[in-house]
């Protein structure tokens, strides 16, 4: 099965398609993850694409279309891929749909989050992140914990993303309402698409998640 997991930035795309990986044999692509151990490893394209990362702009097509086709090209024998961030403009979309096609693969949901823009904002600037594990937390429901100790591994690295404060991520929001939301209807149009309630709480989400795959 593979599912494409679209919403703004905050929706909790990412803690949800970690609880999918837990919970079904299915590797996670995330874009922004690509990109951010590209600038850490400092490769040149990593260089190239950390002013407009921090911004909150979109990185080009041309760059993003190639990580994942590299990921897919890798072929893991996962169950399944779940694709969060990407696709987020339109070419993106059918450069996912040749690039499944070619593998005889299908897409087989995409599972719209849903949420509040004074939701995002309250939560995408309360939010760290553990920089060995990924553990998502929030500084008001789910604070690190006390003991300097991330919950999931035990590493004290907790991170907080450069581009998670309100300058960019207003960027990012109006990226995401130009570039990102016409693939609401790109994919209702083709009957693959699913919408859920991104602000309930996380196991209701992933409930609602559930539902959703098992009725495609
Ligand atoms: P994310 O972790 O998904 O919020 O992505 C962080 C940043 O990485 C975004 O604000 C963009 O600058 C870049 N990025 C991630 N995925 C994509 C994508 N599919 N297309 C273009 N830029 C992306």
């Amino acid at each position: 099965m593979n599912i494409i997991l679209l919403g703004p930035p905050g929706a909790g795309k990412g803690t949800q398609a970690r609880k999918l990986v837990d919970e079904r044999n299915m590797v996670q692509l995330s874009t922004g993850d690509m990109l951010r151990a590209a600038r850490t490893s400092g490769t040149e394209m990593g260089q190239k694409v950390a002013a407009v990362m921090d911004a909150g702009n979109l990185v080009t097509d041309e760059i993003v279309i190639g990580l994942i086709r590299e990921q897919l090209e890798a072929d893991n024998g996962a169950d399944g891929y779940i694709f969060d961030g990407f696709p987020r403009t339109l070419a993106q979309a059918d450069a996912l749909g040749e690039l499944l096609a070619d593998m005889g693969e299908n897409l087989d949901r995409v599972i719209e989050m849903q949420v509040d823009d004074d939701a995002l904002v309250a939560r995408i600037t309360a939010r760290s992140t553990c920089g060995d594990c990924g553990e998502v937390y929030n500084d008001n429901t789910k604070p690190w914990p006390a003991d300097g100790k991330c919950s999931n591994c035990g590493s004290t690295d907790q991170t907080r993303r450069a581009d998670d404060n309100e300058d960019s991520l207003r960027t990012r929001l109006l990226a995401y309402y130009k570039q990102t939301s016409p693939l609401v209807g790109y994919y209702y149009a083709k009957d693959d698409l699913a919408s859920v309630d991104g602000l309930a709480s996380m196991d209701d989400v992933a409930q609602s998640i559930s539902s959703a795959l098992s009725n495609s």
